[in-house]
C-alpha cells in the first residue's frame, strides 16, 4: 500500500504540527512538485518550517491531495519571484536544469539550494546505502533492497525508485534505506554521508546538463564519496579506468571495496572457479555462479556490488545466497518475456545507450535477432559493431527515422529491415527467427521518436509478444 495512501487515511489524526514549530519561522520553498517535492514539503511542513511549493508546470491530483491534506502552500504552471527568491532555503527537484531562470536568481542572491536527499538525511539517523553510476543503478538498488529486506530488516527503498525518502522519514522512518542517487541528485548533496557508497561505472551521460564537460559529470558522480571516513565503505568497479584515476586523485579516507569480475590482488569480490567470492572485514561469502538470478557480465557487476553491501551489513551469507537466486530482476532490463515456438523474447527497452546495448549482446548464449532504433543521442555504432556480426542474425530497426543505422549496419549482417512499429518490428522478428534464437529489443536510442518512454516502448514489445 502506498505512503499517499496511507497519509490520506491517517490524515485527520496527524496533522498536530503546533509541537514543530521553531521559534523563528525559516522559509524553505521546494521547486517541483513531483515525488520528491512532495516528499520534501510534507517532511519540511512536519519539522515547522514555513514551506511554499512551486511548479513550472502542473502537479498531478495525487500529489495536489498530499499538498491539500497538510495545509502546503503551493503553485502550478509558474514561478512566482516574490514567494522564491524570500527563502532561507530550497529545496530543487533533480529535474529542474540549473540554467532555469528562477534557479539562476536564486545562485545570484546565495541562497542554499539542495536536493531532496540532502534534506530528508537530516531527520533520520538509519543507515543509509546509496547506489550510483551512469549504469545498473535501478537492478542494483533494487536487488540490494531485496536482500535486506528477505533478510527481515526494516528497511526502505528510496531515490529514483520508490516513493521519495523525505516522505518515508516523514511518514514512516526505517533502520534502513537503500538509495539509488542520480548525478542531479549528488549536485544537491553537501553535508549528507552515505554510510555505504556503491559507485559501478562512469561512461558518459547527461553532458548536456554538465557544459558539455565530461569531468563536471564525473566531479558529480564521486560526490557519493563526501564525507565519508574510514568507518564508511566505498564499493566501486576496480576495472573502470576514470572512477580509478578519481580515487587516485582524491585519496579518500574511507574503506575501499573494489570488485571485478576476475580474481585480482586487493579486490574484496571476484569471481573463481565458477564461484562469486566476497571478502570483506566480516568474513567469506561463497556462491555458484550459476545459482545467481541476473545473468550477463554487467549483472554480474551488479550481483557483486549489492552482495558485498550487505555482507557488511551482517546479513546471513544464506540469506545472501537465496535473495540473490530468487530475485525476478527489473522490468524492461534484460526481462524475460515469453517462449515462442522455442524463441525467447526479451524485453531490454531501458537500454537507451550503446553501452547498455553491448552488455545485453554480451550476455546473449544464442544466436540474437537484435531490435533497435529510436532517437540517437550521437551513438557510436561501432563499439557493438563486432559483437552484433558475432552474435546476430538478423538487425529490425525501428524508429522514426532509420538512415544511420542502414548506413552502419547493412551490409555487415545478414538480414536488416525497417520498422515503424512495434508490431511491425516483433511481426518481422517472428518471422526472421529460428527455434533456438533470442529475439532482443535492446534498442542502445532513446524512445521518444515513436514512443511515450522506454515504459510505453517495453510494454508495447510485450503485448505484441504476448499476442504472438
Ligand atoms: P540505471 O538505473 O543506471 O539506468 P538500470 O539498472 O536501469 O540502470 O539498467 C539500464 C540498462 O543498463 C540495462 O538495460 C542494462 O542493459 C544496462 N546495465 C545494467 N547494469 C549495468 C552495468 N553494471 N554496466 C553496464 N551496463 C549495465
Amino acid at each position: 500500500m502506498s505512503l499517499i495512501y496511507n497519509i490520506k487515511e491517517k490524515a485527520s489524526r496527524d496533522i498536530n504540527l503546533a509541537n514543530f514549530m521553531p521559534s523563528v519561522l525559516q522559509r524553505l520553498v521546494v521547486l517541483g512538485g513531483g515525488e520528491s517535492g512532495t516528499g520534501a514539503a510534507v517532511l519540511a511542513k512536519k519539522k515547522g518550517f514555513d514551506v511554499f511549493l512551486s511548479d513550472s508546470l502542473e502537479i498531478k491530483p495525487k500529489y495536489k491531495e498530499v499538498l491539500d491534506i497538510y495545509g502546503i502552500e503551493y503553485e502550478e504552471n509558474q514561478h512566482t519571484e516574490a514567494l522564491i527568491l524570500n527563502a532561507n532555503e530550497v529545496v530543487k527537484s533533480p529535474g529542474i536544469p540549473d540554467k532555469a531562470p528562477v534557479v539562476k536568481k536564486l545562485r545570484e542572491q546565495a541562497t542554499p539550494i539542495i536536493s531532496e536527499i540532502e534534506f530528508a538525511g537530516r531527520y533520520t539517523s538509519a543507515k543509509k546505502i546509496c547506489i550510483t553510476g551512469s549504469n545498473g543503478k535501478t537492478t542494483t538498488t533494487m536487488l540490494t533492497f531485496h536482500i535486506l529486506k528477505n533478510a527481515g530488516l526494516n528497511v526502505g527503498l528510496a531515490g529514483n525508485v520508490g516513493e521519495s525518502f523525505a516522505l518515508q522519514v516523514a511518514e514512516n522512518d526505517r533502520d534502513y534505506y537503500v538509495i539509488e542517487l542520480s548525478s542531479f541528485q549528488l549536485d544537491g548533496m553537501y553535508d549528507f554521508k552515505a554510510d555505504i557508497a556503491v559507485l559501478l561505472n562512469i561512461t558518459p551521460d547527461h553532458l548536456d546538463r554538465y557544459n558539455y564537460e565530461f569531468q563536471n559529470y564525473v566531479d558529480s558522480k564521486m560526490r557519493i564519496l563526501q564525507n565519508q571516513t574510514s568507518a564508511d565503505a566505498f564499493i566501486y568497479w576496480a576495472g573502470d579506468a576514470v572512477i580509478t584515476r578519481e580515487l587516485e586523485k582524491l585519496k579518500p579516507a574511507v574503506t575501499l571495496y573494489p570488485f571485478d569480475k576476475q580474481k585480482a590482488e586487493g579486490l574484496a569480490a571476484y569471481t573463481e572457479e565458477k564461484q562469486l567470492v566476497i571478502k570483506t572485514k566480516k568474513g567469506e561469502f561463497t556462491m555458484e555462479e550459476e545459482l545467481v538470478a541476473l545473468t550477463g557480465t554487467h549483472n554480474l557487476y551488479n550481483s557483486l556490488a549489492a552482495g558485498i553491501a550487505s555482507h557488511l551489513l551482517d546479513i546471513h551469507n544464506d540469506d545472501i545466497r537465496r535473495s540473490m537466486s530468487d530475485f525476478k530482476g527489473v522490468e524492461h532490463r534484460l526481462e524475460k518475456v515469453a517462449r515462442v515456438r522455442g524463441v525467447e523474447y526479451i524485453n531490454d527497452s531501458k537500454a537507451t545507450n550503446v553501452n547498455s546495448t553491448w552488455y545485453a549482446l554480451e550476455s546473449m548464449k544464442t544466436p540474437a535477432v537484435l531490435i533497435l532504433g529510436g532517437t540517437d543521442k550521437g551513438n557510436d555504432y561501432s563499439e557493438i559493431e563486432s559483437l552484433v556480426q558475432a552474435k546476430c542474425r538478423a538487425l529490425i530497426y525501428l524508429g522514426k527515422d532509420n538512415t544511420k543505422l542502414h548506413q552502419f549496419f547493412d551490409g555487415k549482417v545478414m538480414i536488416t529491415c525497417d520498422t515503424r512499429s512495434m508490431q511491425d518490428a516483433v511481426s518481422k522478428a517472428y518471422e526472421i527467427a529460428r527455434e533456438g534464437d533470442t529475439v532482443l529489443l535492446s534498442p542502445c536510442c532513446a524512445s521518444f521518436d515513436l514512443f511515450q518512454n522506454y515504459e510505453d516502448r517495453g510494454k508495447q514489445f510485450k503485448d505484441c509478444v504476448r499476442r504472438l
